[in-house]
């Protein structure tokens, strides 16, 4: 008779540890009562998402604001779906957002005590607990091919039953250790099957962070859980690593809340604690009035990288998700006159169940506060940095001028209601193109958009305006503009000129309009005087002269 102790060392020769020093050498963790062991676990397979990016700040903020640890787990195990070097991206892209892990996987190196952090770097790990599985006569060697597989699938279609390999359905599951010995031994390729004592007619519950009490109907498949590759399914090495690696709450999508009766079955054969599960609400996005989830496909807003090409600082896309997930942030950043994540009194509990809604306009709103707030110095390294990746012309005029450039950024800023023009860095050049002559050229060249009248007459006041004052104060500066304004016949008040319209050509705001036109080439601007004092007098009168000589 062979027994399961022949059978595991028949497959595994090479694995000596047990899982008893696998539990010595990963201790629990000594933290204090209530810290989360949280974690982000990415597979390799292209670029940062806007799901997992929210997942992962909220796996970071669970951990931070519970004094607890944060690591970030490569899930490279689906070969197939790796793409090459993408795991390098993903991390310089988390830690643009600032979400640094604690422990984890690092291209140069691992940093942590809990590794190795990729889970193809684990395969001896894995393999210890399922030799110790096939020990305990809770995992067998599968020899199905997918032609077999097939057929099983055939015949339950047939007889109108669940799919999957269980019960009757399990075909290697009863076979005795000698016949598999024997097909191990003619070279018959296998995989590693978890034996499950569920049973499908029973419901598993467990306890999810944010959704409550869940209850699902019990695992009774026998899932794979080691590939004919030699590396684990996403299923067990969940269980492996988020045991050995202490994590006390896993923060996943909620894309595996039908799965989870799996892991936790294997918890139960394994004599584990499983941990806590959180499962994240996907993003939504409303298409002709159907919600569905945001998709890599179909929205360029799904990959992260479209919100930096754009320009949106990254504190204004976490502040964004923040909004999304906690319904009560919004309230919060009012009260507080502050975007600072790591003062809000993050809740897990607190995230909304009906999937976010992904909301641009909410987006630009968050973002324009933020840019308008951030002081002059961040806005410009932050632009300058930005402008040298995507935006050739802005990133010109820096290296020319930075000190220019700073001061058109700082137009209407250093105040308590400052301006907000900017949703992301993409808005910058196009609104402040005037300010640079050769532009300016191309807007005159275009046309200005001034008001119907008299040519002649604006000229006139235009040529007249050369002689307003520089270096004075805005309302010595206005003063002089409504003097100038009056002896073109404009009243210098609306009050004055609506009592009688009549009397005049317009009234002094129409006077700074035509000024504006002139020199910036639209009837939108922000403040005038403060544009005029960064042109200065040379540029200015060479404009309005430039300007009087086609009226
Ligand atoms: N690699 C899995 C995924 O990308 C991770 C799920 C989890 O966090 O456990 O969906």
């Amino acid at each position: 008779m062979v027994t399961n102790e022949e059978l595991a060392e028949l497959l595994f020769p090479e694995i000596k540890t047990s899982i008893d020093e696998l539990e010595a050498k990963y201790p629990p963790r000594s933290l204090p009562e209530g810290a989360q062991v949280t974690r982000f676990a990415p597979s390799p397979t292209g670029f940062l998402h806007t799901g997992s990016l929210f997942t992962s700040m909220i796996s970071y903020m669970t951990a931070k604001k519970s004094g607890g640890v944060y690591f970030f787990r490569l899930e490279d195990t689906d070969t197939k779906r790796t793409i090459e070097g993408s795991e390098r991206d993903l991390i310089d892209q988390l830690a643009h957002f600032g979400i640094n892990a604690d422990e984890g996987f690092y291209p140069e190196g691992d940093k942590g005590e809990y590794g190795p952090y990729r889970q193809s770097a684990r395969a001896s790990i894995y393999k210890a607990v399922i030799k110790e599985l096939i020990r305990k006569g809770r995992a067998y060697p599968d020899f199905c091919t997918p032609e077999d597989l097939d057929a099983i699938r055939k015949a339950q279609e047939e007889s109108k039953v669940l799919p999957g390999y269980y019960g009757v359905y399990a075909r290697d599951r009863n076979l005795s250790n000698e016949e598999r010995v024997a097909r191990i031994n003619a070279g018959t390729p296998w995989v590693i099957r978890f034996r499950s004592e569920g049973d499908h007619e029973r419901k598993t519950k467990f306890v999810d962070a944010i959704r409550g009490e869940i209850e699902l109907q019990d695992n009774d498949t026998d899932v794979v859980i080691l590939k004919s590759d030699g590396l684990p399914t996403y299923h067990f090495a969940h269980v492996v690593d988020d045991h050995f690696m202490r994590t006390t709450m896993i923060t996943r999508g909620e894309e595996w809340i039908p799965s989870t009766p799996i892991h936790l079955d294997m918890f139960r054969a394994l004599g584990w604690k499983a941990p806590k599960y959180a499962h994240i609400p996907s993003i939504m996005k409303l298409d002709h009035g159907n919600k569905r989830k945001l998709s890599k496909r179909k929205d360029p807003e799904a990959a992260v990288s479209y919100f930096l090409e754009q320009g949106y600082p990254t504190q204004a896309l976490l502040v964004y998700l923040m909004s999304i997930a906690n319904s009560n942030f919004e309230e919060w950043t009012i009260a507080h006159k502050s975007f600072d994540l790591s003062a809000f009194p993050f809740s897990i509990k607190k995230i909304a169940l009906e999937g976010a809604l992904f909301d641009q306009d909410k987006l630009n709103y968050f973002s324009k506060e933020i840019i308008a707030r951030m002081p002059l110095e961040e806005e410009f390294e932050l632009v300058k940095e930005y402008a040298k990746g995507h935006d050739e012309a802005l990133n010109a005029q820096i290296e020319r001028d930075p000190e220019y450039v700073k001061k058109i950024l700082n137009i209407e800023k250093d105040r308590k209601n400052p301006r907000k023009d900017y949703a992301k860095f993409a808005d910058i050049y196009p609104l402040i193109r005037f300010f640079f002559d050769e532009e300016y050229a191309k807007i005159l060249e275009a046309g200005l958009p001034f008001k119907e009248g008299d040519k002649k007459a604006l000229a006139s006041l235009l040529l007249d305006c050369k002689n307003l004052p520089f270096g004075t104060d805005e309302q010595q500066w206005f003063e002089a503009l409504k003097e100038i304004g009056a002896k073109h016949g404009y009243a210098t008040s609306n009050k004055d000129y609506k009592a009688n319209p009549e009397a005049y050509v317009g009234s002094v705001s129409d006077c700074a309009e035509a000024l504006r036109v002139a020199i910036v080439g639209t009837n939108q601007s922000p403040n005038l005087y403060e544009i005029l004092g960064i042109l200065g007098k040379e540029k200015t009168c060479a404009r309005l002269d430039a300007v009087a000589a086609r009226l």
